[in-house]
């Protein structure tokens, strides 16, 4: 592609085009299209949506994770000039597409690392929604930006708040960043309550529309533990630095304390647009096309300690970094079963962290710079998880 024939225009690839992240993403270029277009769209299997994306937005290239779906679309886009690739190596090859600026990483769970990682093996601007790969492949992830020149902007909102809280200062004054969360559905549920709580109401978030699995991470709060790990990675602050605030309105998406005393956060509606477009047009701002935040009708906000008794994830989560090395890869991977086994009908609510905590007890941490090391604890921890659920099983049969 010439130069001219995107003349100031970003380009972009969404891997993950058809969830929440990816539509919203969508949105802004539809709204923007003298500033961004598409390059790449990538997706699992969802092909009527990609169809109708790549009618709408005509990139050059689409790709389907699996195979049967990648050559159903080949055959529906047959009108099109569209080349449509398919497979692990076919979203891989879309992380590091030639023809874009930006790659923005919007799938679901660990699954995104690979092509998260050739993204940044190309030296590309990522912006980064699906958190999962950080988590599990932190430190390889930063070492290889950094060795690539890969800018790393965040799209997850508190981390995009962080980020724009600190432009300007010193990492040197930072004291603490103060991760905020809306607390899910049952930030007001007792211990008792949130023992018969059902899939439907673990998926209705008080204040944000997401996908199925960050949804029942919110509900468990796991979402803030995978977040206190992805703030470690992303701006070098320890843990124990990093604090969480139960902050029920979702305006303040996240502060930076300064040492002097100064808090400096960033505010918005809980609308994912807005760090979704910070990132697409980096260091420029696009001028939003929805309805602006009225600090009236909001009238008041609440902050208040979340209670590790009630949501044990966060103490999972700090305890997994604490250790270290192939934990939080083992962590997350055990976590993404029990959020697979609750929406199943498997376990109940309650029985996610206790599941987690089984799968890491298990664990003898390796060192996980490799992405191979990365990968077996992966895998190790998936079939840990279900041989703990079998257990489970065989003792409720007995
Ligand atoms: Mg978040």
């Amino acid at each position: 592609m010439s130069v001219e024939a995107h003349a100031g225009r970003n380009r972009i690839v969404i891997l993950g085009a058809t969830g929440s992240i990816g539509t919203s993403a969508l949105d802004i270029v539809r709204h923007n299209r003298d500033k961004l277009e598409i390059a790449g769209l990538a997706g699992r299997r969802n092909i009527d949506r990609l169809e109708a994306q790549a009618r709408e937005f005509r990139p050059p290239v689409v790709a389907v994770y699996e195979r049967d779906a990648a050559r159903a679309l080949q055959e529906r886009l047959g009108d099109l000039k569209v080349e449509v690739w398919s497979g692990p190596e076919g979203q891989e090859r879309m992380g590091r597409l030639a023809e874009a600026d930006v790659v923005l990483t919007a799938v679901e769970g660990v699954a995104g690392l690979v092509p998260t990682l050739s993204a940044i093996e190309a030296g590309k601007i990522v912006a980064l929604a699906n958190k999962e790969p950080l988590v599990a492949a932190g430190e390889l992830l930063i070492a290889r930006a950094a060795e690539r020149g890969a800018l790393l902007l965040p799209v997850d909102s508190e981390h995009n708040a962080i980020y724009q809280a600190l432009k300007g200062h010193r990492p040197e004054d930072v004291r603490r960043l103060i991760l905020t969360a809306s607390g899910g559905p049952f930030r007001d549920h007792s211990k008792e309550e949130m023992r018969t709580v059902t899939r439907e109401e673990a998926l209705r978030h008080p204040n944000w529309d997401m996908g199925p699995k960050v949804t029942i991470d919110s509900a468990t709060m796991m979402n803030k533990g995978l977040e206190i790990i992805e703030a470690h990675w992303l701006f070098g602050v320890p843990g124990d630095r990093i604090e969480v605030l139960i902050h029920r309105e979702s305006i303040v998406h996240s502060l930076v304390e300064y040492v002097d005393g100064s808090f400096i956060g960033q505010l918005g509606l809980p609308d994912m647009r807005i760090p979704i477009s910070y990132a697409l047009r980096h260091p420029k701002r696009i001028e939003a096309h929805f309805p602006p935040l009225d600090l009236t009708e909001v009238g008041r906000l609440s902050f208040s300690a979340p209670d590790p008794d009630r949501f044990p994830s966060l103490s999972l989560a700090r305890e997994a970094l604490r250790v270290g090395e192939t934990m939080p890869a083992v962590m997350n991977a055990a976590n993404e079963m029990a959020v697979e086994y609750f929406l199943q009908g498997s376990i109940p609510f309650i029985r996610i962290p206790e599941l987690i905590e089984r799968v890491m007890e298990a664990h003898r941490p390796e060192r996980n710079i490799e992405l191979e090391t990365i990968q077996h604890s992966d895998e190790w921890a998936r079939e840990e998880a279900a041989a703990v659920l079998a257990r489970w099983n065989g003792t409720r049969r007995s």
